[in-house]
């Protein structure tokens, strides 16, 4: 779902993605002539993979996102959590992709070896 730079005025404009078992919803709205500020929410549910024991998992989310989008390349002075479009389109599926991609980037432990404290002895 890709949404044009140009379109979007500080009037904030409402959407809402589906992405897999996510939903990815906020709005939309310009603050500045190259920027838009995007405010939403990550929720739903994800399969994990453990980092301990490798069994699948799901997780629900229920995440708060907060982003800067421009057209223009960014500077030193743009905060992190910031992403350049600079073929002028948002593309809200690529958001949520990296968004999803950054949780799985964690370390992250299913619930019985969140609560372990035995160290795992895997075997081959
Ligand atoms: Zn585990």
């Amino acid at each position: 779902m890709k949404i044009v730079f140009d379109k979007i005025s500080s009037t904030p404009k409402h959407f809402e993605l589906h992405y897999d078992s996510v939903l990815f919803r906020g709005t939309l709205k310009k603050s500045s002539h190259h920027r838009v500020t995007l405010e939403s929410n990550l929720a739903g549910e994800k399969t994990m993979v453990c980092d301990r024991c490798g069994k699948n998992y799901s997780i629900s989310l229920d995440i708060p996102l907060v982003l800067t989008l421009s057209d223009t390349l960014l500077n030193e002075k743009d905060d992190l959590d910031s992403i350049e479009f600079l073929d002028g389109e948002i593309d809200l599926v690529y958001i949520v992709e990296s968004e999803l991609n950054a949780l799985e980037g964690e370390y992250h432990y299913c619930e019985v070896c969140q609560n372990s404290s035995e160290p795992l002895e895997i075997e081959f």
